[in-house]
């Protein structure tokens, strides 16, 4: 199978344009997630990592393609795309819960293994959100302890159900000092300004955090917040399409489930304010089968 063209079922709703795909085929079950073409040679492409292609890699929606097409993701009535890009949706996944884990899911599972968490690590995750109600779930099937920082007592008991055994709220420069020196990795959800003066200290000696909440402004780090701990700074980019597969893989033995809501196309305007208003518990789902 070269290309593989099907109507679509479901989209998933992270944002206005972020429209992904899954489909039902007469036999497998395929989406497809981020990223539909990269030239397949270069030294990214060839360590699994297609997100960074030196040429340039073409995204599933408003993207233009080596072909000059340009790419419409769920939005489109049907897709083509090279068979490398398509994922294999095991049958333990509802194509609706497959839909965001194509887009949450990877964004959060790549970081995880990359930074190797597992029973022996200590992680923290900062939101519970779209990415971070997912993030926290992979992050407690890894085996990992997961502690959620929330910005109000409002979500602390969904942390719990989602794997979380602890639960901070964080705002003022005393509230960081008791967790001082305590978590291996913290993952940032949240696409807002933190002062990361105040979380690097939370490191173990050479912890890792990661942006994949990434905000528009610039950082600012004080480095001797880093100079007590050796402790490490990076942002992860969703991730490659073998590790997308073994993200779906691992939700289907695992029970790790997005938190949806199915919407008809009409409903989009709502959603997409409840999105600006932070009312979603925790991703829209578009049927696009009432795409008229
Ligand atoms: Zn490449």
């Amino acid at each position: 199978m070269d290309y593989i063209k099907k109507a679509p079922i479901t989209g998933c709703l992270k944002n206005i344009i972020n429209i992904l795909w899954t489909f039902s085929a007469a036999s497998d079950r395929v989406g497809v997630g981020c990223f539909v073409n990269s030239c397949g040679k270069c030294a990214a492409c060839k360590a699994g990592q297609e997100q960074f292609c030196e040429k340039g890699t073409v995204i599933v929606f408003d993207s233009k393609d080596y072909d000059g097409t340009v790419t419409q993701g769920g939005y489109s009535q049907a897709i083509v795309v090279k068979d490398h890009f398509v994922l294999h949706i095991p049958d333990e996944l509802s194509l609706a819960n497959a839909a965001p884990l194509l887009c949450a899911g990877i964004t959060t599972y790549n970081p995880l293994k990359q930074y190797n968490i597992g029973k022996d690590s200590r992680v923290a995750i900062i939101g519970l959100g779209g990415l971070g109600h997912i993030a926290v779930q992979f992050a407690a099937k890894m085996g990992a302890d997961v502690t959620v920082f929330g910005h109000s007592e409002s979500k602390r008991e969904e942390a719990a159900k989602f794997g979380a055994t602890g639960y901070e709220i964080l705002k003022d420069t005393e509230d960081f000092q008791p967790l001082a020196g305590q978590f291996d990795f913290i993952l940032n959800t949240v696409a807002v300004d933190l002062d990361l003066n105040n979380y690097m200290p939370l490191l173990k000696f050479n912890g890792v955090f990661c942006y994949v909440g990434i905000p528009s402004d610039e950082i600012h780090l004080n480095l001797f917040s880093i100079f007590g701990n050796q402790a490490n700074l990076t942002a992860s980019n969703v991730g490659g399409i073998a590790m997308t597969q073994e993200m779906l893989n691992f939700a289907a033995k695992n029970d790790v489930k997005p938190q949806i809501e199915m919407i008809g196309i009409d409903d989009v305007p709502t959603a997409y304010q409840n999105i600006l208003d932070s009312k979603v518990h925790y991703r829209y789902v578009i049927d696009m089968s009432t795409l008229k």
